[in-house]
């Protein structure tokens, strides 16, 4: 994916990333008081109807409703810069 350059939003088609390849992900880590999220890169392990992935990190797997390929930007920016609605 790549910037837009009227809007500055991500655009273009995601990278797909396939079982087995590696894939980022966010988890949010909790200490009692505040949650707090980060991007980590796993590797993709399931996916399931309706768009949730079983990624193994660490080897622990974590239920991801979003991954995306490493190569494009992390869940997280995407979440917060936004895909591009232009044209
Ligand atoms: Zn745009």
């Amino acid at each position: 994916m790549k910037r837009c350059k009227t809007c500055n939003k991500y655009t273009g088609a995601p990278k797909p990333v396939t079982l087995g390849d590696k894939c980022d992900f966010s988890i949010s880590t909790s200490n009692g008081r505040t949650t707090r999220h980060r991007v980590v890169t796993g590797k993709l392990y399931r996916t399931w109807a309706g768009g949730e992935c079983d990624v193994l990190y660490r080897g622990k797997l974590y239920r991801a409703d979003l991954i995306t390929h490493p190569d494009d930007p992390s869940p997280i920016s995407l979440a917060l810069i936004g895909r591009c609605t232009c044209v």
